[in-house]
C-alpha cells in the first residue's frame, strides 16, 4: 500500500486503470480488472481500523450532555463519516479501505427486482459472489431468547420474517453485536477481501488520496486529478472507474462537468425502541431477520447513533430493544457544492408511520406499554441514484454522457431505492461492469 506518496509507474505493458474508491463497488471492480489492466486504486481514507469504543464509558459521557451532535462520532471513530442534509437527516458512510462495507451489518440480500424489470439480469454475477463470499443463515442457531421471541411474534402477526443471510465467518464471530463499529474479530466479511486479492495480484492502493475530477480531453478520460497530502496529483489512465459511493461519485462527476440527475435516494432508517430490562440487544448480531413489506423492511437493530446522541434514549444500553424501519424512499434529492438536499415526501412519511404502527404492535404483544416506546433519530446509509441506469443502458451499463473509457461502478447507478441492504447488488453490478471493461479493452 502506498500512502502519502506519489504513484510509481512500473514497467508494466498493461493499460492503466484508475479505480476511485475501495468499497463495495470499487474493490469488486479492482479485483476483476487487475491482471488484464494495471490497476491503481485511489482511496480517500486510511486503512480501516475497528472502533474500540467502550459502551459503559459512553454511557457515563452521555450524562455530561456533551454528546449533542452525531457528527462528533467522527472524533471517536474517524471511519464513520456523518453528514446532515438541509432537512437535518443524518447520513452515514464509511471512509477508508473497504468503504461502507466495514461498518455494515453484513446482510447479503439479493434485491435486484428494479434491475430485472429493466432487463438487467445479474444471475451469473450473484452466483460468482456466492462462491467468493461466505454467506450463511446459520447464525439463527445462536440467537438468544429475545430475538426468538420477537421472531415468533412476527410470525404470529403473519409478517413472514425471514432469517437474514449474513456475510460472516461464524467460526470467528463472538456475537458481540458491534458490526457497525467494525469487527475486531475479523469475522465479518467486507470488501477489503476483494481489495487484498487485487493487491496480491499486483494492483496498487494509494490511501489518503481524494479524487477531485476526471480529466477529459477529446471525449476521452485521460486520468484523474486528486489531492494527496494536500497537494494536487494527476494520475494518468487508459480507463477510469468511479466507485466513490453514492455521495462522492456525483461530486466527482460534477467537478468533471458531467451533469447528474437530482434523484438521490438514501433508504432512511427510523428505529422504534422500547425499554426491555436486561434484554441486552446491543450484544446480539444486528438485523438477524427481516420482515419485507412493500415499501420498507423491519428488523431488530440496536441503533448506536440514537443511543449515543438522542436524549430520548435515556435508558442503559442493556435495557433497550429496538426495531429498525428501513424505507425505500422516493428519489427526490441531490448532492452538489451547495450541500445535500433530501426530501421525504408525504407518502414516505406515511409509510414510516405504518412501520411505526407495526413495531408498536410487536412491542405491545410483548407486553410493553406505549409509554415505554420511543423513536430514534432518522438516519440513512444507502445513498445512490444520482446517475441511474435506464433501459437504454441495459447492455452497456454505461451512460452516453460519460466518455467511452469512463465507467461508474457503485450505488450511483441504481435506478431506485431498494429499501434493503444493497451491497450484494452493487457488487454484482460492479462485477458485470468489470467484464464489460475487459471486453471493451
Ligand atoms: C451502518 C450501515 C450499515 C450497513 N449495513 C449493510 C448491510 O448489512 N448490508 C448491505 O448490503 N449494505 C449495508 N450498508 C450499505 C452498504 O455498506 C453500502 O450501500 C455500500 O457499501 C455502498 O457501496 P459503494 O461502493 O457505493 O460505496 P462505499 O462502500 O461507501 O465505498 C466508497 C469508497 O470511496 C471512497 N471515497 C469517497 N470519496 C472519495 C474520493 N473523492 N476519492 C477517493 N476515494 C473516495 C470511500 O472512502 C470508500 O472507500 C450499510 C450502511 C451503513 C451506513
Ligand atoms: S457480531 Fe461481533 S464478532 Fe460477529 S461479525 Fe459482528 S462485530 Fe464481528
Amino acid at each position: 500500500m502506498l500512502s502519502g506518496s506519489a504513484i510509481i509507474i512500473g514497467e508494466s505493458k498493461l493499460k492503466k486503470a484508475i479505480v476511485v474508491g475501495s468499497g463495495a463497488g470499487g474493490a469488486t471492480v479492482a479485483k476483476e480488472l487487475q491482471g488484464k489492466y494495471d490497476v491503481t486504486v485511489l482511496e480517500a481514507g486510511a486503512g480501516f481500523r475497528p472502533s474500540d469504543l467502550n459502551l459503559s464509558v459512553v454511557e457515563k459521557f452521555k450524562k455530561t450532555g456533551l454528546l449533542f451532535d452525531e457528527r462528533l462520532i467522527q472524533l471517536l471513530f474517524p471511519v464513520m463519516r456523518i453528514r446532515k442534509t438541509s432537512e437535518k437527516m443524518v447520513l452515514v458512510n464509511g471512509i477508508g479501505t473497504g468503504g461502507t462495507t466495514t461498518i455494515s451489518t453484513a446482510n447479503a440480500v439479493q434485491k435486484d427486482q428494479h434491475l430485472r424489470t429493466m432487463g438487467i439480469f445479474l444471475d451469473i454475477e450473484f452466483e460468482e459472489l456466492s462462491k467468493e463470499i461466505p454467506i450463511s443463515t446459520k447464525h439463527q442457531k445462536n440467537w438468544r431468547d429475545n430475538i426468538r421471541h420477537i421472531f415468533e411474534i412476527c410470525q404470529e402477526m403473519a409478517l413472514q420474517p425471514v432469517v437474514t443471510p449474513k456475510m460472516v465467518d461464524l467460526g470467528k464471530c463472538i456475537r458481540c453485536g458491534r458490526c457497525v463499529l467494525g469487527c475486531q474479530q475479523g469475522a465479518k466479511w467486507d470488501s477489503r477481501h476483494f481489495l487484498n486479492q487485487a493487491i496480491e495480484n499486483g494492483a496498487r492502493l494509494i490511501t489518503g488520496c481524494r479524487a477531485h475530477k476526471v480529466v477529459i480531453e477529446n471525449k476521452r478520460a485521460i486520468g484523474v486529478q486528486a489531492i494527496l497530502e494536500r497537494r494536487p496529483q494527476f494520475y494518468p489512465a487508459d480507463l477510469v472507474v468511479l466507485a466513490a459511493g453514492g455521495l462522492s461519485t456525483p461530486m466527482i462527476l460534477q467537478n468533471s462537468e458531467i451533469e447528474c440527475t437530482a434523484k438521490l435516494f438514501v433508504d432512511p432508517v427510523l428505529c422504534v425502541a422500547a425499554r426491555w430490562d436486561g434484554c441486552r440487544q446491543y450484544q446480539d448480531i444486528p438485523m438477524p431477520f427481516i420482515v419485507q413489506k412493500e415499501h420498507f423492511i423491519l428488523s431488530p437493530y440496536f441503533d448506536f447513533l440514537s443511543f449515543f446522541f438522542n436524549r430520548k434514549w435515556k435508558f442503559r444500553a442493556r435495557d433497550i430493544f429496538s426495531l429498525q424501519i428501513k424505507l425505500a424512499d422516493s428519489n427526490y434529492g441531490s448532492i452538489s457544492k451547495k450541500g445535500i438536499q433530501k426530501t421525504l415526501i408525504n407518502i414516505d412519511k406515511e409509510r414510516l408511520r405504518e412501520g411505526v404502527r407495526i413495531c408498536t404492535e410487536i412491542f405491545n404483544r410483548l407486553g410493553i406499554k406505549n409509554e415505554n416506546i420511543f423513536l430514534g433519530t432518522t438516519n440513512a446509509g444507502h445513498p445512490g441514484g444520482m446517475l441511474p441506469l435506464t433501459e437504454r443502458e441495459t447492455a452497456t451499463l454505461h451512460h452516453d454522457v460519460l466518455p467511452g473509457n469512463l465507467y461508474i461502478a457503485d450505488a450511483t447507478l441504481l435506478p431506485d431505492s431498494l429499501g434493503n441492504p444493497p451491497s450484494l447488488v452493487i457488487m454484482a453490478l460492479a462485477k458485470r461492469i468489470g467484464k464489460i471493461c475487459l471486453e471493451d479493452a
